[in-house]
């Protein structure tokens, strides 16, 4: 067995299939920027191969995945404490991936929700990289040897899916190679939904510009989303378990929450009985005051394109590093020949 790699190795990454949003924010770029630091050696990746799954405009793919880079960066992504690159840079992801295609068994791909949202009542026409996509993030995540994965609840099937391509291959091979990799998703905003909404998850390639926020929203847009946004005719509840059954209040408010890095139960015993009309200005100033400072950076970052480019570019060396030697051990093992 390999050695388990100390500190224990954390890797995720979002797709340049659009904006960035709260949702994105506050399940993904947020925690990530939390793990950053001595119990865990951190790699984040803008996984724009992910993004191709479906139609990207070539001459704005490259400008997405510095988006996506540059939103990380004003959040607090530290390129001197994590590894942050863009995939396409580091080709042994999708070396990786042809080799878990051929260990994935297709009634694992046809459980995968994600792929049923995705692909709704047009499964026959879309690419086939959308099916394979799982597949794919497995060899992400286990190039590294990963052993924690903090993403929103949407992934969680497919870090799961991750574990069982590590296992089959372990066990077909008769290595302990591949370590058991576990999803991290914690807290409040590990499922921000739709704000037009409340039973469907907010994604950054939603139809409507009305049923996210985007980290890039200004603080009137911000106000008019929140205000706008659906709710209920009963004012908010003192209990966390009143939200039940209440999808659109029980998101604003865990948007709060997470925001503010308090309790569900802290917000409610603050607002509870009050009603919308003071509960979505509040929300909106919380967001505006959070997310203000981000996006300018953001903007700042993005100016400069060549500076954006050469830190992806040293982080996708720093991850090769790592990613070549489990490659050539990977080929080894299978019995290919590598040079
Ligand atoms: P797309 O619509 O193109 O799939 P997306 O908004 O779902 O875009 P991804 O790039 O697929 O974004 O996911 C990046 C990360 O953001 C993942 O960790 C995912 O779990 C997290 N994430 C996405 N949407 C939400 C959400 N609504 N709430 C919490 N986390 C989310
Ligand atoms: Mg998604």
């Amino acid at each position: 067995m390999t050695a388990p790699t100390f500190p224990p190795r954390v890797f995720s990454g979002i797709k340049p299939s659009g904006g960035l949003t709260l949702g994105n924010y506050l399940g993904a770029i947020k925690p990530w920027v939390g793990m950053q630091g001595p119990s865990y050696q951190t790699i984040y990746c803008v996984v724009d191969l992910h993004a191709i799954t479906v139609w990207q405009e070539p001459a704005e793919l490259a400008d997405g995945t510095r988006e996506i880079a540059a939103g990380m960066l004003a959040a607090g992504i530290d390129p001197e404490k994590s590894i942050l690159f863009n995939q396409a840079r580091v080709p042994e992801h999708t070396q990786l991936a042809w080799i878990f295609n051929c260990v994935a068994r297709v009634g694992w791909m046809n459980r995968m929700t994600q792929f049923k949202d995705k692909a709704g009542e047009n499964a026959e026409a879309v690419s086939l990289g959308l099916y394979a996509y799982p597949s794919l993030m497995a060899a992400d995540i286990l190039l590294y040897h990963a052993t924690h994965v903090p993403v929103g609840e949407d992934q969680k099937q497919h870090v799961e899916l991750t574990r069982d391509i590590a296992a089959k291959f372990n066990h077909d091979f008769g290595r302990e190679f591949f370590p058991l990799t576990e999803a991290v998703i914690e807290g409040p905003g590990m499922r921000i939904m739709n704000l037009r909404d409340g039973t469907k998850k907010m994604s950054k390639s939603g139809e409507s510009d009305m049923e996210r926020i985007n980290m890039l929203d200004d603080a009137d847009t911000i106000a008019k989303k929140f205000k706008k946004a659906k709710s209920d005719p009963e004012p908010l509840p003192e209990e966390v378990s009143a939200l039940a059954g209440r999808p659109e209040a029980k998101n604003l408010v865990a948007i709060y929450a997470s925001l503010s890095d308090q309790s569900t139960e802290a917000v409610l015993a603050e607002f509870g009985g009050e009603g919308w009309g003071k509960f979505k200005p509040a929300l909106a100033d919380l967001a505006v005051e959070k997310l203000a400072p981000i996006s300018g950076e953001m903007r700042r970052l993005m100016d400069d394109k060549a500076e954006i480019d050469s830190m992806l570019e040293r982080g996708a060396e720093r991850a090769r590093e790592i990613a070549r030697p489990i490659l050539r051990e990977t080929y080894e093992i299978v019995g290919l020949q590598y040079s």
